[in-house]
């Protein structure tokens, strides 16, 4: 899919505020840092659509761009902000799970984790609650030009071997940088593939 155009529409920090579930969705989330708005902006071709880590002030908000006028991309805040109370956290994920749960034009939530790591408890527990939920979402391996090949088939061969303990099924999983764009077109395809153009 080439993008013509991609498109703020609305920043919420209400679930019930956010467009209109009128055309497809596709949401990306994960790990504070693990590079989220860059992908978002290396997919949407845009330096500055999704603002990065960097930026002073960086808040907690559901964020929605259009892309080609058919499809809305949907930017969830990270997780796992060290700085934040247990509480604050868990009442953050409640309310990021009612989200993606009510949201009923949502196509598929792109995990994202940091291809150096292994496998993090919020991450899995996040995944395991999708899958208990029958919510469709697939893993984004992020930073991949920060590994050599054989470093990353390691680790996600890691990764698959820990999923394989909960289900006998991976999801989807996609390699990404944004630095080399590597994986950018696969996820663009994937989501017009499903959006069945
Ligand atoms: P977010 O908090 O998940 O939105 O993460 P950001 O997109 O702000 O990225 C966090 C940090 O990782 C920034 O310093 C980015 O420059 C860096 N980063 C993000 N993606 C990549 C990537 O694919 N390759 C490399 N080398 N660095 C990346």
């Amino acid at each position: 899919m080439k993008i013509k155009e991609a498109v703020f529409v609305m920043s919420n920090a209400d679930a019930e505020k956010c467009p209109e579930p009128k055309i497809p969705e596709y949401a990306f989330i994960g790990r504070s840092n693990v590079g989220k708005s860059s992908l978002i902006n290396a997919i949407t071709g845009q330096k500055k659509l999704a603002k990065t880590s960097s930026t002073p002030g960086k808040t907690q908000l559901i964020n929605h761009f259009i892309i080609n006028e058919e499809w809305y991309l949907c930017d969830l805040p990270g997780y796992g902000y060290a700085q934040v109370s247990k509480t604050e956290r868990e009442k953050f994920m409640r309310m990021i799970r009612k989200y993606i749960a009510s949201r009923e034009n949502l196509m598929n939530t792109f995990v994202l984790v940091d291809i150096r790591h292994e496998p993090q408890q919020n991450d899995l527990d996040f995944m395991a609650w999708m899958g208990e939920k029958q919510l469709a979402f697939s893993i984004v391996f992020t930073k991949a030009d920060k590994l050599g090949q054989g470093k990353a088939s390691k680790n996600i061969a890691i990764y698959k071997r820990q999923l394989k303990k909960q289900w006998e099924e991976c999801p989807p999983m996609f390699i990404s940088s944004s630095e080399t764009r590597q994986g950018v077109n696969d996820i663009l395809d994937y989501i017009e593939d499903i959006n069945g153009y």
